[in-house]
This record gives structure tokens, sequence and C-alpha cells, in this order.
């Protein structure tokens, strides 16, 4: 396993970039709107994983929730998985409490689930598979 990503709630992309991207010198390698999460993204490598920046699309985003609430800031930590099924399969038998109980299509075409807060020390975490 490794860290896909860390993802980042931001008011706007746009205005988070001028820090990630232009002060700190990341850069913004893709970004994406992902229908099905009410989200868009902007990916910035940095070493073997990326960061994730999110901007709600919508006012009923978990992103615009999360933003209202908290004002920005780690929303979850992503780990890539070879076999989303089998993982999920193993935290459900473990009595683990998801979000997703089945795999969805995230950003950049990838099968992502999530893992609820309650079962992973207050942390929201996505796994990740690549297809
Ligand atoms: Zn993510």
């Amino acid at each position: 396993m490794k860290i896909n990503h860390l993802g980042i709630a931001t008011k706007g992309i746009d205005e988070a970039l001028k820090f990630w991207a232009g002060a700190l010198g990341l850069e913004n390698v893709h970004t994406e709107t992902v229908e099905d999460q009410k989200v868009r993204v902007a990916m910035l490598p940095i070493g073997d994983t990326r960061i994730e920046l999110l901007e709600a699309t919508a006012d009923d985003s978990p992103i615009a929730k999360f933003v209202e609430k908290r004002g920005g800031g780690i929303h979850h930590i992503a780990v890539e998985v070879e076999n989303i099924e089998e993982s999920l399969a193993k935290l459900k038998s473990e009595g683990m409490r998801l979000i997703d109980e089945s795999p969805r299509v995230g950003a950049e075409n990838c099968l992502v689930a999530f893992v609820h807060p309650s079962s992973a020390n207050g942390v929201l975490l996505e796994l990740v598979q690549k297809q």
C-alpha cells in the first residue's frame, strides 16, 4: 500500500493554488470535476504522492459542508490498494464502518471507496485502486 494522495478541502482551488503552486512551488498537473462527488480537484505531485485540492461544485457537496464547518483543511487520506473489492470485504469482515460498500469511479477514472472516520481514529480514509 502507499499514500495515493492527501485531500485538502479549500474554499476555491484557484485561490489555494496561489499557496500550493505559486508560493510553495508544487506543480498542478491535473484538474478535473468529479460530478458524482460534486467536487473539482487539482492534483499536485509531491515526492511519491500528491496533494489533492478539493473545491465544492454544489452547496450540498460534502466539501461545502466541511468548509462551512471548518473553513478548509485536511479532509481525507487516500490509500492505494491492489484490489479495492478485497480491501472493502476485509474491512467489513473486521467490523469496520464503510461509507461506500462498493467502489465508485473517482478522479482520474480510479475506483474509490470511503471508510467512515469512526473506524479510523477520526480520519476519513479513501481507498483507491488504479484501473
Ligand atoms: Zn481523494
